[in-house]
């Protein structure tokens, strides 16, 4: 991720959720989890379809059984 959209994402108040994408198993509990459809599955990976949309619950965090889901909120 740049730095120019590290400081977008800082103006706007929109969080950064990150993929790990070699901790990512595809098994979908984040996206099952995140009330406003911010996850998509793609095949055996989880993608950030909709950032804008995140509301900063930490749902898709806390649930990851191995920790490839980061929200970035600062
Ligand atoms: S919960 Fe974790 S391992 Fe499962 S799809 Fe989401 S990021 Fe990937
Ligand atoms: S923090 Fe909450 S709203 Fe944002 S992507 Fe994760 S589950 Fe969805």
């Amino acid at each position: 991720m740049s730095s120019s959209k590290n400081e977008t994402a800082k103006k706007s108040g929109v969080a950064r959720v990150e993929v790990i994408e070699r901790y990512c198993k595809g098994c979908s509990i984040c996206a099952e989890f995140c009330p406003t459809n911010v996850l998509e599955m793609d095949a055996f990976l989880v993608k950030v379809v909709r950032p804008e949309a995140c509301i900063k619950c930490m749902q898709c965090e806390l649930r990851c059984p191995d920790f490839a889901i980061k929200v970035h909120t600062d």
